[in-house]
């Protein structure tokens, strides 16, 4: 399976932004053995779609959706709209979410369960605090049992295009300059896998991509995803220039 990197632009870039940079995204010399996707702010997807034409690269991903189709819910964004927008993936539970606005695991978990019966692939964002960490790994193991656990059980797992895919984000991590050494990734990324064999088997747990975020750049991208158990990354400051981005998706090929 071809690795998958997902630019994170978090709440930057509207229409207009988003435009020249998926046209100067575009002009990069991009690696075909990537699969390359770019989640931006809901308003800015239908310039992004529209300054991508009829290209497939990057594909287009939403950073956040709510789980309820239609009604009286002032503000939120429905599965089905972003779907409309040209949305193929969409990140749920990034810790910004968490922590800012008090997203649980429940939310999370009925946010992945939506995306899927709109036909959105979930990207489930997990990992520990720096207070967490500090506690040792049995505390690390436990926050992400807690949190994988939350949304294993109402997923679907068969349809192959709709495969949920985890990214685990030390938060610690996360815009901070200190990446997680890839062996600390690595054993991390394996509990993840494991918390998943042991309630969906090895099928599933073998299949599913497991991405790693916190300060990935150009020059340690391949760091990450030559360790075992890493299947792509989660990238946000890298993301914002786009010939930054390209360089990271070149490092990243291993074509
Ligand atoms: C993120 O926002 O998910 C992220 C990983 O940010 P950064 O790459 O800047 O650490």
């Amino acid at each position: 399976m071809s690795k998958l990197i997902i630019a994170n632009w978090k709440m930057m870039y509207g229409p207009i932004k988003a435009g020249s940079w998926i046209r100067a995204f575009r002009r990069e010399r991009l690696p075909k053995d990537l699969e390359i996707a770019v989640a931006v702010p809901h308003v800015s997807l239908p310039a992004a779609k529209a300054s991508l034409g009829r290209a497939s690269v990057p594909v287009l991903a939403a950073q956040n959706v709510s789980w309820l189709e239609e009604g009286a819910f002032t503000g939120e964004i429905a599965p089905s709209m972003l779907v409309e927008l040209g949305a193929s993936l969409c990140l749920v539970g990034h810790s910004e979410r968490r922590l800012l606005l008090n997203e649980t695991d429940e939310m999370v978990a009925k946010k992945a369960i939506a995306l899927q019966k709109a036909g959105i692939r979930p990207v489930i964002c997990v990992g520990e605090t720096d207070a967490q960490k500090k506690k040792g790994k049995a505390e690390v193991a436990k926050v992400l049992r807690q949190q994988v656990q939350a949304v294993l059980g109402g997923l679907d797992w068969d349809d192959e295009k709709l495969q949920p895919v985890f990214a685990y984000e030390p938060i610690w991590a996360i815009g901070s300059g200190k990446a997680c050494p890839p062996q600390e990734a690595r054993d991390m990324h394996e509990c993840i896998r494991e918390i998943i064999r042991k309630k969906l088997g090895d099928a599933v747990a073998e299949r599913v991509q497991i991405l790693y975020g916190g300060s990935v750049d150009p020059r340690n991208v391949a760091d990450y995803l030559s360790t075992t158990h890493i299947d792509g990354v989660l990238v946000g400051g890298a993301s914002l220039d786009p010939r930054v981005f390209g360089m990271l998706c070149r490092a990243a090929s291993t074509a």
